[in-house]
């Protein structure tokens, strides 16, 4: 995200320098408003991949059986296959969290 919010300060600087520039500097800092904008995008991307990610996993920390949020010790961890075993702190309900590989 700081990618991002960076970007679009180097963007907003390239399109005021656009205004007031001419001839081959004028070229260069379009060239830079492209730049910045390809990084920001890729950044602002990259941070909503992450995003989802984290909100996948925080989508299954709800117990089955009682429906208790976060509240779960890991009996197991399964890296190879991405799961945690993890046991409900309220009701001892054990199930699977898959893990983003
Ligand atoms: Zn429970």
């Amino acid at each position: 995200m700081v990618l991002a919010f960076l970007s679009a300060i180097g963007l907003l600087a390239s399109v005021e320098a656009h205004h007031t520039a001419q001839g081959a500097t004028q070229a260069a800092d379009l060239l830079f408003i492209l730049v910045c904008a390809a990084i920001g995008l890729w950044a602002l991307r990259r941070y909503i991949f992450l995003l989802m990610r984290a909100e996948e996993t925080a989508n299954q920390a709800n117990c089955p059986d009682c429906g208790e949020y976060g509240r779960f010790r890991v009996v197991c961890e399964r890296a190879r296959q991405h799961q945690l075993d993890v046991r409900c702190s309220k009701c001892a309900r054990e199930w699977v969290i898959n893990t983003p590989s």
